[in-house]
């Protein structure tokens, strides 16, 4: 089978509005068809019938363990190693304030200028929580490897950068930062769906990520996060809700942690989104993760030669090399808010990321070459006709 019949297959699997070329699934998947019908079912019947026995008949309290390794297995992480829950900045925390114990006498979080702007909010504020004279440096991205020194407890780092899909070398960072004694948390919020992860052969002490991006899961979809086996169970939460607690039923005053993976748990599963995801991932089963990357390279490929010859004004702001890059590419221009404000308006959905880049995602479960080509086009239309030079294309909205 071609890679063109695979992914016909799992078009089908996507409701799409009619006339739309979508490259945006890299910040909002679109949704799935199963997805509507599974929470509607699952409210009716599971939430509407079932009513409080749903936490124990309908398998809702173990569903965070069960959607996460359903994650696992897109990211190489073993069973019973993922949990789902909360939002990615707050699984940048957790994760961040276990490694920071697991090396007191280290003061330095690294972390790059390419990483996304929370992670990055959340260690300055957990580092002024904890007052014990952390410090955040960052560097540019390609000065990671050689800025991890002893002094490093951590390195947090997103393995895609958001703007310009640049590919960090996940395994090679991580054993540098092994061998000087650090810990190593991996954000994989560009990378889970996108291409083949595999943290257990890069040997990622902790991996987090989001699932409405690439894993389709919708609007708010709840975090992941990954802890290795060899830390699970020793690691503190500092989050100790009650249901990362070793017997949360037992209603102890005193916090005692649950059992590995566990105890990363928080508050009550948001288990309407979770039945979202949990259909969003139905789409995954018999995808094999290399055909997504070479398909993903393809589409990509021809969308940077197709842009590059049709519209010369726009500079190209991804590595050039498809293996030193995710699945999204950007172009820039000092109008490019306007631009794809008008390509929007045009059929074509990319997005915009300040100050001057223009975003599109490859997602080859429902984008093909005819989208690619299509999109190619109508960019070079609206920059041909200047049809993006008008006022209501200026007015910047809330999200980008
Ligand atoms: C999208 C993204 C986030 C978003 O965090 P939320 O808490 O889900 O809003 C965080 N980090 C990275 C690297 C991202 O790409």
């Amino acid at each position: 089978m071609t890679l063109h019949d695979i992914f016909r297959a799992t078009r089908a699997k996507f409701d799409l509005p009619e006339g739309v070329v979508y490259l945006d699934g890299n910040s909002l998947g679109p949704l799935p068809r199963d997805a509507a019908d599974r929470v509607a079912r699952m409210m009716t019947e599971e939430w509407g019938g079932l009513l409080i026995r749903g936490w124990n008949t309908a398998g809702w309290m173990e569903m965070p363990r069960r959607v996460g390794d359903r994650i696992g297995r897109l990211i190489g992480a073993p069973e019973g190693t993922v949990v789902m829950g909360d939002t990615l900045s707050i699984k940048v925390y957790q994760a961040l304030a276990s490694a920071l114990e697991l090396r007191p006498e280290r003061k330095v979080v690294l972390s790059d200028s390419g990483n996304f702007p929370t992670d990055l909010y959340m260690a300055q504020g957990l580092i002024a929580s904890l007052g014990r004279g952390h410090r955040l440096k960052v560097v540019a991205p390609e000065e990671v490897e050689d800025a991890i020194d002893e002094n490093v407890a951590v390195t947090l780092l997103t393995e895609v950068d958001y703007r310009t899909g640049r590919l960090h070398d996940m395994k090679r960072l991580t054993r540098r930062a092994h061998a000087a004694g650090a810990l190593t948390i991996w954000d994989l919020a560009h990378s889970a769906g996108a291409l083949p992860v595999d943290v257990t052969a890069a040997g990622a002490d902790f991996a987090v990520g989001c699932t409405y991006k690439y894993l389709n899961g919708g609007p708010g979809a709840p975090a992941f996060i990954h802890v290795a086996p060899e830390l699970a169970g020793s690691v503190r939460p500092a989050l100790s809700g009650w249901l990362g607690h070793e017997a949360p039923f037992a209603f102890d005053p005193d916090y005692r942690p649950g059992a590995g993976i566990d105890r990363m748990r928080v508050g009550t599963p948001p288990i309407i989104a979770l039945a979202a995801l949990d259909a969003a991932l139905d789409t995954w089963e018999g995808v094999d993760m290399a055909d997504i990357r070479r398909a993903s390279i393809e589409l990509s490929e021809l969308f940077i030669a197709e842009v590059e010859r049709r519209c010369p004004e726009l500079a190209f702001a991804s590595p050039r090399e498809p293996e030193r890059r995710g699945s999204q590419v950007s172009f820039l221009h000092p109008e490019g808010y306007a631009i794809m404000q008008a390509l929007i308006a045009g059929g074509v959905i990319g997005d915009f990321r300040a100050p001057d880049a223009m975003r599109f995602g490859f997602t080859p479960l429902y984008i093909g070459h005819d989208d690619v080509i299509a999109a190619a086009s109508i960019l070079e239309r609206i920059l041909r006709e200047g049809s993006w030079d008008r006022p209501e294309f200026k007015t910047r909205s809330k999200v980008t």
